[in-house]
């Protein structure tokens, strides 16, 4: 990947992304019902950098309408495995050869710096490889049935759910659609993609990479919007049988009630409220800038942060300094800023509820390392580290989604596991330590659906991922996350 193309500046980034952008429905860009537009900021400077349309319920009709027709004619399945194979494949060699502006769209529209733009957009790609292996190996199996004198041959077919609905949040935007969209069409259903009405031009580049590749037409659809609008619309849809979500788990819960009308099946990739625990015996040169970037990594905008840093009491003011030196030490920029190794937070509204969730920790009594808001312009906070916050407090139960740890001291391991689990998420966990075993008793006793030992934030398409408790249901990655896009016939002949 070239992080040097002529791309890298702002200006290149802007004349490429500055237009009115088409909305994409049975293989046609169009403008889209509503005549209403969302602006697309650069958080890094607030400005406005493009337009979106937002589409309305009608262009989720219409959107829904091609997915379905596609479906039903079976013109995506009906290409055959290696066929599809070698198209999933196409595409992940066009997001690498297109890498340049990806990554400069998603610097801009994000925030992101370089170096994590760069790596959500291999990621895209890789995941879209992984992907493409599975087109062949998606299998039934036979099924002996013990009836006597009657033999029967029995067997089962994984069979697409039919046209999905993907709902994508604004947190490394192209790499969220691109796995659920790589996800779909492996499992052999159509789409409807609702990217987020921050971030839409990403997806939308997918879009035309898609076609490219030669996905057909009405096969993946990507309308941006408003969630209460085209995020609604869709999770509504009677013609859609799945909603794959990424979001927050308040809208998450929306979509599960939504659902209910025509009992589509539902994946929640929520949010949540991670602990990394870390052991006096943990190596602390690993252990003290693993979780302070468990959380600081794209400017805590992450649902897997360990926002919770549990750490043993002979250890804990070493481990918060540490931890607050590390925040101290980074850079903070906007995409296009070469030293920028943390961006923006994506929006004013953000920013408002980070800096307030911070204020009110400092109102409350805790202390704050941290915590500033550096720039007149941008969505910018810095890093910060809470002690000695109250039990109850927000920053202690709810999600943050920014660059805010709170460290809680903790005696023993069982003492570490209760606060660990004391919350309503679920989603990862972290143990930092040399003990083996305990590493293991901490892992399996933790109710969070990954647990790291002595890293953080690693990810795999063929990992399975997904959250425990209100963080989320069902499974992303691997098999599994097909697995989500399928259904499962029984056939049953008598011999
Ligand atoms: P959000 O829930 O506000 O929005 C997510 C998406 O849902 C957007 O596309 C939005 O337009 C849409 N939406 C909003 N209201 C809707 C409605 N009523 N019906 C249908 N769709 C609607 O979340 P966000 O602020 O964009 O993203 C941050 C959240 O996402 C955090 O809570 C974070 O933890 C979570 N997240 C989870 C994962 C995961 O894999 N578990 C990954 C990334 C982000």
């Amino acid at each position: 990947m070239n992080v040097h193309s002529p791309l890298q500046s702002r200006e290149a980034a802007v004349r490429m992304a500055s237009r009115d952008w088409k909305m994409l429905i049975d293989g046609e860009w169009l403008d889209g019902s509503t005549q209403d537009w969302l602006d697309v900021r650069d958080p890094a400077t607030g400005e406005v950098i493009a337009r979106a349309p937002a589409g309305g319920a009608a262009d989720i009709h219409a959107a829904v309408a091609a997915a379905k027709a596609a479906f039903d004619d079976r013109r995506w399945l009906n290409l055959g495995a290696e066929e599809r194979s070698r198209r999933l494949w196409r595409v992940a060699d066009l997001i690498e050869r297109d890498a340049a502006k990806i990554q400069a769209v998603e610097q801009l529209n994000n925030g992101a710096p370089a170096s994590l733009a760069a790596f959500f957009t291999t990621y895209a790609a890789k995941f879209f490889r992984h992907y493409a292996g599975w087109c062949d190996k998606i299998n039934g199996e036979t099924i002996e049935i013990s009836e006597p004198g009657a033999p029967f041959h029995t067997y089962t077919r994984k069979e697409p759910l039919g046209v999905a609905g993907l709902i994508v949040p604004w947190n490394g935007p192209f790499a969220s659609a691109a796995m659920k969209v790589a996800t779909a069409l492996t499992a052999g259903c159509t789409c409807v993609l609702k990217p987020s009405e921050e971030t839409p031009l990403s997806a939308l580049m997918l879009g035309e990479l898609l076609i490219e590749a030669g996905i057909p037409a009405g096969v993946v659809n990507i309308v941006p919007g408003h969630g209460h609008i085209a995020g609604a619309a869709l999770a509504n849809h009677p013609d859609v049988s799945k909603i794959s979500f990424t979001g927050s788990t308040e809208v998450g819960k929306l979509i599960a009630n939504a659902a209910t009308g025509n009992l589509k099946k539902v994946s929640l990739e929520l949010g949540g409220k991670s602990p990394s625990i870390i052991f006096d015996d943990a190596d602390l040169s690993k252990a003290i800038p693993g979780a302070a970037l468990g959380t600081f990594y794209n400017t805590g905008q992450v649902c897997i942060a360990g926002t919770r840093v549990l750490v043993q009491r002979s250890v804990y003011d070493q481990v918060v300094e540490g931890m607050a030196a590390v925040g101290r030490s980074l850079h903070l920029g906007g995409g296009f800023d070469p030293e920028a190794q943390i961006g923006p937070l994506i929006s004013a509204k953000q920013l408002e509820r980070v800096s307030g969730m911070i204020d009110v920790a400092r109102d409350e009594g805790a202390q704050v390392l941290g915590g500033g808001l550096p720039f007149e312009r941008g969505y910018f906070v810095e890093p910060t580290v809470i002690t000695n916050a109250r039990p109850d407090s927000v920053v202690v139960r709810d999600e943050i989604f920014g660059p805010v740890i709170t460290a809680i001291p903790f005696d023993d391991p069982e003492e570490a596991l209760s606060i660990g689990n004391d919350t309503e998420y679920g989603l990862a966990a972290a143990v930092w330590t040399r003990d083996i075993g305990r590493s293991q008793l901490i892992a399996n006793s933790i109710a969070a659906g990954t647990v790291w030992v002595n890293c953080q934030l690693v990810l795999s398409p063929g990992a399975p991922f997904g959250g425990y408790k209100q963080s989320g249901w069902g499974r992303e990655n691997g098999i599994e996350g097909l697995h989500g896009f399928m259904q499962t016939k029984t056939v049953m002949t008598a011999l």
